[in-house]
C-alpha cells in the first residue's frame, strides 16, 4: 500500500479523538468521520510502520450505530468527537473500553461479573455548566463568538453549543451588541491588539445562578455600566466580572479579577454539599453526572461513621466533603494550592470539622506522613489525572493496608495498570462501574472498588 491507494475496510474500534479504527492484513488504519460498524472505502494518506491514517472516501455500508449529528458544526468544531454515533452505542463503546482495559492491562478475571451497568445521562444535551467562548472578527469584520475549529485557532461562529445552557446565546448576543455599540474591539491574537478575548459563562444547575466574566486584554472595560444593565435582564444573573489577561498566551484566564456586580461567586450544590464558585475556581462541568459518580464512590466506600479516609488527588475536595458526612475523618491531598484553599473554604461553608487538607504531591505527602506519623486509613480514595497514580503513591497505599481502595479514574488504560499493581500486592477488584460525564466526547470515568484479600 502507498499514498492515495484506495481500499475497503470495516471499522471495529474508535480512538478518543473519534477516529474510526480498521484492521487490514494486520495493519491498523485510523480513519476520521467513520463509526464502529461502518464498511468504508478509504484513501491512504500517511503511513507508519504498523499503522497509518486514511481519509474517508465513502461509506459503503453504514453502521447501525450511526446517527445524524444534531449540531450543525459538529465536524468543524473541536468539541465533540462522537456526534455521528447514537448515544446508547457510545455507552456500550465506553463500557467495553473499561472492560477491555481491566481484562487486558489489569489482568482482572471475570470482569463481566464485576461490572455494574454504566451510568449514562438521562439528557445527554445541555449538560455543561461552564462555557468559554472566544470572541473575534469574521471575514467581513463582524464580531463573532464561537469555538475554535479542531486543533486550530480559527473561530467558528456558533453561539448555541448544544452541550451548553440555554442562556449562552442570549448572553453572547448582549455582549456582541454592547461591543458593536461602544466600538469595543475583540482581541486579535496575531497583533496582540483589541480588548475582549473570551466570555466565560457558568451556571449553578441547582440554584439557577449565572456568572459572566469577560476576559480582556486591558485594565478596564469602557461603558461597563451599560453592559451590566443589559446582562441584568437575564434571569438568574448573579455575578459579573472582568478578568485581566494581557499576556501573549493560549491560557484563557489571567490571575486578576475585577468584580462589577455581585459577591464574586455563584453557589451550587453537589448532593447536599454546597460550593461557592468564582471565575477562577475549578468545578466539575457536568454536575448531574458528578453527583452520580461520587454517590457511587461513597457507596463503594461503605462508610459507617467510624472510618479514617484519605482522598488522594482531591482537587477542591468535592469527594472529600461528600465522604466527610459519613466518616470519622477525611484527609485530602492535592498538588494545586488554590484548589486546597477552595477545599478548606468549602469545608467551612458546610460547617465540616472532620477534614484536613494537604498541599503537595500525593506520592510525596503520603509516604512522608506514613513514615513520620504512622498514619493509617480504613479507606483510601484516589481520583488521579489521566496518567494515573505514581508508583510511589501506590506503594505507600499498600503499606498502609486500608480495608478498601476506591479508585475513581478518567482513563481506563492507567486504571488497568494501577489495578494490576494493587491486585499483585494483595487487593482484589470487587465492583466496577462506568459513568459517562462527557456525552458525544471520547472520555469515560470509572469507579472501581478494591478490597484487601483475606
Ligand atoms: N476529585 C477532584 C478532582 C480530581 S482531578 C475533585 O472532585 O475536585 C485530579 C486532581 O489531581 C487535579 O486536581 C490535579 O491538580 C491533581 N494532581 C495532579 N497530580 C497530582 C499529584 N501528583 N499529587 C496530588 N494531586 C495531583
Amino acid at each position: 500500500m502507498k499514498k492515495n491507494d484506495v481500499f475497503t475496510v470495516t471499522i471495529t474500534d474508535m480512538d478518543e479523538e473519534g477516529a474510526g479504527i480498521g484492521k487490514l492484513d494486520g495493519y491498523t488504519w485510523f480513519i476520521k468521520d467513520t463509526v464502529i460498524g461502518d464498511e468504508v472505502e478509504a484513501g491512504a494518506m500517511k503511513m507508519k510502520k504498523t499503522y497509518g491514517f486514511a481519509r474517508l472516501i465513502r461509506v459503503i455500508t453504514p453502521s447501525s450505530a450511526r446517527t445524524e449529528p444534531k449540531c450543525p458544526v459538529a465536524r468543524q468544531c473541536g468539541g465533540c468527537q462522537f456526534q455521528a454515533m447514537a448515544y446508547d452505542k457510545q455507552l456500550l463503546f465506553k463500557e467495553n473500553k473499561i472492560k477491555n482495559a481491566l481484562q487486558r492491562i489489569g489482568g482482572v478475571k471475570n470482569v463481566e461479573t464485576l461490572m455494574e451497568p454504566i451510568l449514562g445521562m438521562e439528557h445527554p444535551w445541555r449538560y455543561r455548566n461552564k462555557a468559554q467562548f472566544p470572541i473575534g472578527l469574521d471575514k467581513n469584520g463582524k464580531i463573532v463568538a464561537g469555538f475554535y475549529a479542531g486543533h486550530t485557532h480559527c473561530i467558528i461562529p456558533q453561539e448555541d453549543c448544544l452541550l451548553g445552557v440555554e442562556e449562552n446565546p442570549k448572553i453572547l448576543e448582549i455582549v456582541r451588541k454592547f461591543m458593536e455599540e461602544y466600538r469595543i474591539r475583540p482581541y486579535d491574537e496575531d497583533t496582540h491588539t483589541g480588548l475582549v478575548r473570551h466570555v466565560l459563562i457558568r451556571k449553578g444547575f441547582h440554584t439557577g445562578e449565572i456568572m459572566v466574566c469577560l476576559v480582556i486584554n486591558g485594565k478596564k472595560l469602557p461603558a461597563a455600566e451599560k453592559l451590566l444593565e443589559a446582562l441584568l435582564t437575564v434571569p438568574g444573573m448573579t455575578s459579573i466580572s472582568i478578568n485581566r489577561n494581557q499576556e501573549k498566551t493560549n491560557v484563557i484566564m489571567g490571575q486578576e479579577i475585577v468584580h462589577l456586580y455581585g459577591n464574586g461567586y455563584i453557589t451550587d450544590w453537589i448532593g447536599d454539599v454546597k460550593y461557592q464558585i468564582s471565575p477562577l475556581s475549578f468545578y466539575q462541568v457536568n454536575p448531574v453526572q458528578t453527583e452520580k459518580l461520587y454517590a457511587t464512590a461513597l457507596e463503594y466506600a461503605g462508610l459507617t461513621g467510624n472510618e479514617v479516609v484519605w482522598d488522594l488527588y482531591c482537587g477542591i475536595g468535592t469527594i472529600s466533603l461528600f465522604l466527610a458526612k459519613k466518616a470519622k475523618m477525611v484527609y485530602g491531598v492535592e498538588i494545586v494550592p488554590q484548589a486546597i484553599a477552595d477545599a478548606n473554604a468549602n469545608a467551612r461553608l458546610n460547617g465540616m470539622e472532620n477534614t484536613e487538607f494537604f498541599v503537595g504531591k500525593a506520592e510525596e505527602v503520603l509516604p512522608e506522613q506514613f513514615e513520620k506519623h504512622q498514619i493509617y486509613a480504613d479507606v483510601i480514595v484516589v481520583d488521579p489525572p489521566r496518567k494515573g497514580c505514581d508508583e510511589k503513591c501506590l506503594e505507600t497505599m499498600v503499606k498502609m493496608q486500608p480495608e478498601k481502595i476506591v479508585y475513581v479514574s478518567c482513563n481506563p488504560a492507567t486504571l488497568g495498570r494501577d489495578v494490576k499493581y494493587l491486585t499483585d500486592a494483595g487487593y482484589e477488584v470487587k465492583r466496577v462501574r462506568g459513568c459517562d460525564m462527557f456525552a458525544w466526547g471520547g472520555h469515560v470515568e470509572t469507579v472501581a472498588l478494591l478490597v484487601k484479600k483475606r
